[in-house]
């Protein structure tokens, strides 16, 4: 029996109708970051108000209760008719996509109606006025002025997540779940404790080689309008499709993508240059994934990345296998050279390389270079835990951050500016978001790993053929959006299920190198 198409076309015509309501909040929000001007916001945000209100009730109202029973239904019915095994033809890709489809509206209207909208509403009001009040204490450096709020963000948080919390599962491990679905907490306590054993001894290592490279040569002069010409060329050269793409500029870089057709990224320039380009680069990956999504995928809610996690492997890819190698220079540092003669015409290509891969312990995790980034996420991964698992206190948590950053990474912060007040996401409830960031960089190490063994990077990348491993990127993962969650993904692309170990060996590999330390 195939599945009765006239209510599935009723369901997507519905699920469209929504997309329609939320792209249009996403169109709202770009205009707001890169051109609104200053007093536009309060207006500005009571309309979104109103959007995400229509959003909701599309998303939880009847008639998409009732499309989503007979969907599943029928759906079910199907299933029990089918023997297992087949291999994935375009026929059944078009099944799974309406399987997925079914699956992914059903989890977000539960997501949307699991909270009484009192409390959603209270809630939202809630971290709406955090924002301001850490700013505020991150101005005056005063961890005291932020710290009640967060209190409350936090037992509010546990609260939300409590709706959701089946058996077994930890508060936090619901938290984690709404940005990487498809890894439980004691995945992640693996994989830090590989991070946390393995890397740390090494940045030791590399301190104690006393190998100092300069990086004095990517600041001064670089002009906005030359820095600006350089993110155009960089951006169309890594594939970034201008006729389906808008690069502008907002305070803290992002991506935005209303559809395949419409991928917008920003970026920011400052006094060094690598700060823009790296973002470019970065945010760029972000982009080709968006771009790449399948047609049939794209403005449905599964065309959007796999997990947040995957998401940043291909940014964190894009950014740091290839755009940190010194291979994807060779055929373009003459050009970035004529660009900036008098800051870069006497470096050679193997000095700038060190200098954009150059490792400082920092205090600042969106300054940290590739090798200590993850110690940040760490820190903070076993803070959220901590506090979820009230382990520890709010008011212990300025004391306690400093005590890890000297523990991991040898420095100490001098004020909560510095230390526990830097980022906004807890402020916003965003617990169990760091996350991703860390294990993308895993991801893309494993995915990287294995496509060397299929195709010559190097090689590829020193020939001016970049094209032909972002293809492999797009065929391996963009194109299927959120069709497969993200360890399908790595099992699907690498041949075996999530190993953070790649990525341990990968940074002992690139960094014992440039260091001069023996692994
Ligand atoms: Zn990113």
């Amino acid at each position: 029996m195939a599945l009765k198409n006239e209510t599935y076309t009723e369901l997507e015509t519905l699920l469209k109708k929504a997309y329609a309501v939320q792209a249009a909040m996403a169109v709202i929000e770009w205009d707001n970051e890169t051109a609104a001007p200053k007093e536009a916001g309060e207006l500005t945000s009571e309309m979104v108000g109103r959007l995400s209100g229509v959003y909701y009730e599309i998303m939880a109202g009847d008639d998409m209760g009732k499309l989503l029973k007979t969907c599943e239904k029928k759906q079910e019915s199907q299933k029990n008719g089918q023997k297992d095994g087949s291999k994935a033809s375009e026929k059944n890709m078009e099944e799974l996509i309406k399987v997925r489809m079914v699956e992914e509206a059903k989890k977000e209207r539960e997501l949307l109606t699991c909270v009484p909208q009192e409390e959603f509403e209270e809630y939202t009001k809630l971290t709406s006025a955090a924002g301001k009040t850490w700013a505020k204490a991150k101005e005056q450096s005063d961890f005291s002025i932020f710290a009640p709020t967060l209190k409350k963000i936090i037992d509010f948080r546990k609260k939300l997540a409590s709706y959701r919390q089946k058996d077994g599962q930890t508060i936090y491990e619901v938290m984690l779940g709404e940005f990487e679905e498809s890894f439980p907490e004691n995945k992640l306590d693996e994989f830090f404790d590989i991070i946390r054993k393995e890397l740390v001894p090494f940045l030791d290592e590399i301190k104690k080689s006393g190998k100092a490279v300069d990086n004095s040569f990517l600041k001064g002069g670089y002009s906005e309008e030359k820095q600006r010409e350089l993110a155009v060329m960089i951006a169309e050269y890594i594939g970034f499709d201008f006729d389906r793409g808008v690069l502008s500029v907002s305070a803290h870089p992002f991506t935005t993508s209303f559809h395949n057709k419409d991928v917008r990224m920003t970026t920011h320039y400052d006094d060094w240059a690598d700060h823009s380009l790296f973002s470019v680069i970065h945010e760029g990956g972000h982009a080709l994934y968006e771009l790449g999504i399948d047609d049939r995928l794209t403005q449905t809610l599964l065309g959007q990345g796999a997990s947040m996690a995957m998401h940043e492997s291909q940014s964190r890819f894009v950014e740091n296998m290839i755009g940190r190698s010194e291979a994807f220079w060779v055929p373009i540092y003459g050009k970035v050279q004529k660009l900036f003669p008098k800051q870069l015409g006497n470096v050679s290509l193997k000095e700038f390389t060190a200098a954009i891969n150059r490792v400082e312990p920092g205090l600042i995790r969106t300054n940290a270079d590739e090798l200590t980034y993850s110690l940040h996420i760490m820190i903070r991964y076993e803070l959220e835990k901590a506090l979820m698992e009230e382990k520890i206190e709010v008011e212990d948590l300025e004391k306690v951050w400093a005590d890890k950053y000297e523990e991991y990474l040898g420095i100490r912060p001098e004020n909560a500016a510095e230390g526990v007040l830097q980022d906004i996401h807890w402020s916003q409830g965003s617990f169990g978001y760091f996350p991703s960031y860390a294990l993308g960089s895993a991801f893309a190490a494993q995915i990287y790993e294995h496509m060397k063994e299929e195709i010559d990077v190097d090689s590829l990348l020193k020939e001016g053929k970049i094209g032909e491993v972002t293809d492999y990127l797009k065929e391996h993962i963009h194109r299927f959006g959120r069709l497969k969650d993200s360890r399908q993904i790595l099992r699907d692309t690498t041949g075996e299920d999530f190993n953070p170990h790649y990525y341990v060996k990968y940074l002992k590999e690139k960094y014992g190198k440039l260091y001069g330390v023996s692994i």
